[in-house]
């Protein structure tokens, strides 16, 4: 019997620090990142095909008509999706996959792969969040403010979550995500 890989989702609010903690996971551990497509300008030290695939709406909108997305959103102005090719294959080759993406694109994946992990990641509290996002300066208040809003529409889908995982020190968190997966691939390889 071929096996494959476990496809986990990490999602978790706007500053929780996912960023950051995904790329640590990814440089200490063998898994295949999914990069997304989204129409956001890049950030600064943001490099297309590393961060993020940048596209405009026309060539996004393609990407949608096409089917070459296995999921795309709306969130806060732009469009977000997961490229589909690159996840499939990995998959089919029995390599663990990564996705960091919004909830309704993860409970979107999750209906199209039952079996995928989903991770929650939460800051200790919620004065932390807004204190990351304003240091971190890459965004407007306007849109700090929109992306707080969604971040407490968002709580009410934690529940839907397989973990809840609070990020105080990147470490422990890297370490977590790491033994959660190994036991999902374990289970999976043993079934
Ligand atoms: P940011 O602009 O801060 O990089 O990302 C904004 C939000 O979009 C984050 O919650 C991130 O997880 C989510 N996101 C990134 N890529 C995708 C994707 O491919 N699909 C969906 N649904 N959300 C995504």
């Amino acid at each position: 019997m071929s096996r494959k890989g476990v496809l986990t989702i990490i999602s978790g609010f706007s500053g929780a620090g996912k960023g950051t903690l995904v790329k640590e996971l990814v440089k200490e551990h063998d898994y295949s990142l999914s990069i997304s497509a989204t129409t956001r300008k890049p950030r600064e030290g943001e490099v297309h095909g590393r961060e993020y695939f940048f596209l405009t709406r026309e060539e996004f909108e393609c990407m949608i008509e096409g089917g070459q997305l296995i999921e795309w959103t709306e969130y806060v102005g732009n469009y977000y999706g997961t490229p589909r090719a690159y996840v499939e294959e990995q998959l089919e080759q029995g390599k663990d996959v990564i996705l960091e993406i919004e909830i309704e694109g993860a409970l979107h994946v999750r209906n199209l792969f039952p079996d995928s992990l989903l991770l929650f990641i939460t800051p200790p509290d919620a004065d932390e969040l807004r204190k990351r996002l304003i240091s971190r300066g890459t965004e407007t208040m306007d849109v700090i403010n929109k992306r707080l809003k969604r971040a407490s529409e968002e709580a009410d889908f934690m529940k839907d979550y397989d973990f809840i995982i609070v990020n105080d020190c990147l470490k422990d968190c890297v370490d977590c995500i790491h033994q959660v997966i190994t036991n999902e691939h374990y289970k999976t390889t043993n079934q």
